[in-house]
């Protein structure tokens, strides 16, 4: 890690931050409309990333008429073998897609920001919904979240993970009190406080508000339930609970992240 970071040239690195400079952090919100919403604690939209690029619609659509074509020829014969052939060209073709956008959206987020705070990768009750959870697998954002903390790395920067009680999606980023009644199907974030956002924005804000308030949420109600071990309260600048390179990032498994610390 340390070779790959001196590799990278210095003026590509971010600049290092004044010691109690606890600011600057950006919340990355996986939208479930757009790819990404990003935005500052004080609610200032950062980048908004459309679901997929256009070309990856396209190919999807041609996928499937790929997929039915090939069930309906028969098995072992050479029609089927060139229909398999020409399917299996196209799921390279889909993946080099997704690869292509998953690393320019990374590395447009962490050539503005250097401190980045994303949402746990295995929030709970979400992977328990199959059809949300292929959504989510869908667009990658496993992949995506493990370009962001490698290519953050090299630059110098931090990507934070919010632990997964903390209700970055009900909370409301101005009054700071959870909506309960919030449903998937809400598109637009309302409180009673008069605050109102798009669902997605909010979430993001919250994210970015989560190195600041994450003392308030630093005790979970039984700690098996959901809480890591690493949310006790320690010292100042250790408590960010940045991801490691070389861990997978398991979304898709459904498996636990675990949060180190990187030197
Ligand atoms: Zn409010």
């Amino acid at each position: 890690m340390a070779t790959e970071a001196s590799e990278l040239h210095s003026t590509c690195r971010h600049h290092a931050r004044k010691s109690g400079d606890d600011g600057g952090w950006v919340g990355i919100d996986r939208g479930l409309t757009a790819f990404a919403v990003a935005a500052t604690a004080d609610g200032t939209e950062r980048a908004r990333i459309a679901a997929a690029p256009k070309p990856l619609s396209t190919e999807l659509g041609r996928q499937r008429r790929l997929a039915k074509s090939m069930s309906r020829k028969q098995r072992g014969s050479h029609n089927y073998q060139q229909a398999a052939a020409r399917l299996g060209r196209h799921h390279c073709r889909v993946a080099n897609i997704r690869r292509h956008f998953a690393h320019q959206i990374a590395n447009r987020l962490v050539k503005a920001h250097d401190r980045l705070v994303v949402e746990d990768l295995n929030v709970a009750g979400m992977l328990g919904n199959r059809r949300l959870a292929r959504a989510i697998s869908d667009v990658g954002w496993a992949d995506f979240a493990r370009l962001l903390v490698y290519k953050q790395q090299w630059r110098g920067g931090t990507v934070t993970v919010a632990d997964r009680w903390y209700p970055s999606s009900k909370r409301c980023s101005a009054c700071g009190v959870p909506n309960s009644t919030l449903s998937l199907a809400d598109r637009v974030f309302i409180c009673e406080c008069g605050f109102r956002a798009d669902r997605d924005h909010n979430a993001a804000v919250n994210l970015a508000l989560w190195p600041t308030v994450q003392q308030n949420f630093s005790r979970s109600p039984d700690p098996r339930a959901g809480g890591r071990v690493t949310n006790v309260r320690r010292r100042e600048g250790t408590d960010r609970h940045p991801i490691g390179i070389g861990e997978t990032v398991p979304v898709d498994a459904g498996t636990e992240v675990h949060a180190s610390l990187v030197a």
